[in-house]
């Protein structure tokens, strides 16, 4: 089965390509392009170079395209991309504006240039399905709930393949099979004693962290949307709402000029002013910039709130796993996020943690209870392992 998986950004367009084989999984191409303005072309241009790579002679010999797609009003899980599917994730155009207009977009030009081939996409919401009723609702009006206010979760790819992974790497098969097998069979699935618990940091353009009982995840960082939470490169992250009381009459800001700024001009770019990219700021901070210094420091403490809350949620943890674009290449910023954390039964070895760059490592001590890990994210192959089940379920 050859499964394509489509990376859509407002300017770029990134592919891997999967061949499965029974129970083999082969990545067979990847590639990326950058200042995309016309996506049908991009679209050729990929289709050309797996010709090229000899991978894939004609595109209608695609099983499916998978997309990692980001949010529906309505909609979660792993599905068809039909009409009804772009339509509910339009709707949440104003809810998602940097993520759901490029992939609707460019999820349409794929049904455009390849009529027949199965769209699927696997909603980052989607493993948050089983999250405990009090992870899941804001203590707003009753009704605001009927409109679709409620806590989503996002980067559920990502934290899915940690799950599943921390789960092999601490030797816990029976938990690392339920995690693989989540989406067909759902949480009913026996695991052994004792339970296992992780908490997963996904640290990068956008960031987030997922407690994980066995597993399954008991609930995110982000809430209803991916604005939410920790702060991202340019989206602010948790805000008391009541801000935009203020900065409407104080700077005479439109509504919607507000929240444009909140999810362009915000995160770590707004506080630094220097830069949405965490190496720039680490650079400027070491150079004195206090703005750049107060930009780390933020990410660093709302990450370990969050670490804070997941771990009295889990009641202890058996490991701490740190994934992602910073996660995987900042000892920095993992030690400080770990900092003083030795009565929790975590702490680091600097020296592990200092090698740990982009690679699979245990940088905590050996003989502290809590592993902490670096373990390097794959959410396209969960995509393509979920888009293979779906299309492989409907034959
Ligand atoms: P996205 O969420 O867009 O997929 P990534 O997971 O690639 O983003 O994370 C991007 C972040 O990771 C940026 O802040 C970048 O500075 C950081 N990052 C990526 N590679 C490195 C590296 N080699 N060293 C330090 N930081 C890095």
């Amino acid at each position: 089965m050859k499964i394509l998986v489509a990376n859509i950004g407002s300017t770029s367009f990134k592919w891997r390509f999967y061949a499965f084989e029974g129970e083999e999984e082969r990545l067979l191409h990847r590639g990326a392009l950058e200042r995309v303005s016309d996506y049908g072309e991009a679209i050729d241009t990929c289709l050309a170079q797996l010709r090229e790579a000899r991978v894939l002679e004609r595109a209608e010999d695609l099983d499916a395209v998978g997309f990692k797609v980001v949010l529906g009003l309505r909609v979660t899980g792993c599905v068809f991309l039909t009409e009804e599917v772009l339509r509910d994730m339009e709707e949440a155009y104003d809810l998602a504006p940097a993520h759901n207009p490029p992939y609707v977009a460019g999820i349409r030009k794929f049904a455009e240039k390849l009529p027949g081939v199965p769209l699927v996409g696997l909603f980052e919401t989607a493993f948050y399905q089983w999250i405990p009723e009090w992870a899941k609702w804001y203590a707003v009006p009753w009704n605001w709930r009927e409109n679709g206010v409620r806590r989503w979760g996002f980067h559920g790819a990502s934290h899915k393949y940690i799950a599943e992974r921390s789960a092999e790497w601490l030797g816990r098969s029976d938990v690392a099979n339920r995690v693989r097998n989540l989406y067909i069979q759902g949480p009913d699935q026996p695991v052994q004693d004792p339970p296992l618990r992780v908490i997963s940091c996904h640290l990068g353009g956008s960031s987030s962290v997922t407690g994980l009982l066995n597993g399954v995840a008991i609930g995110n960082s982000m809430g209803l949307t991916p604005q939410s939470g920790l702060p991202q490169n340019n989206r602010v992250g948790d805000l008391d709402v009541f801000s935009l009381a203020l900065v409407t009459k104080r700077l005479g800001l439109s509504l919607e000029e507000a929240f444009r700024q909140l999810w362009k001009e915000a995160g770590l770019k707004g506080v630094s002013g220097v830069s949405n990219d965490i190496r720039d700021i680490r650079a400027a901070a070491e150079q004195g910039n206090e703005r750049a210094r107060l930009a780390l420091d933020l990410l660093v403490h709302e990450c370990r709130r969050w670490i804070g809350a997941y771990l009295v949620e889990l009641g202890g943890i058996d490991a701490l796993v740190f994934t992602a674009g910073i996660g995987e290449n900042n000892p920095e910023i993992r030690s400080a996020i770990c900092a003083g954390l030795q009565e929790f039964g975590i702490e680091l070895d600097e020296e592990k943690n200092a090698q740990a760059i982009r690679t699979e490592a245990e940088i905590s001590r050996s003989d502290r209870p809590v592993k902490v890990l670096v373990l390097p994210t794959n959410e396209e192959l969960i995509v393509a392992r979920e888009a293979k089940r779906l299309v492989e379920q409907q034959k």
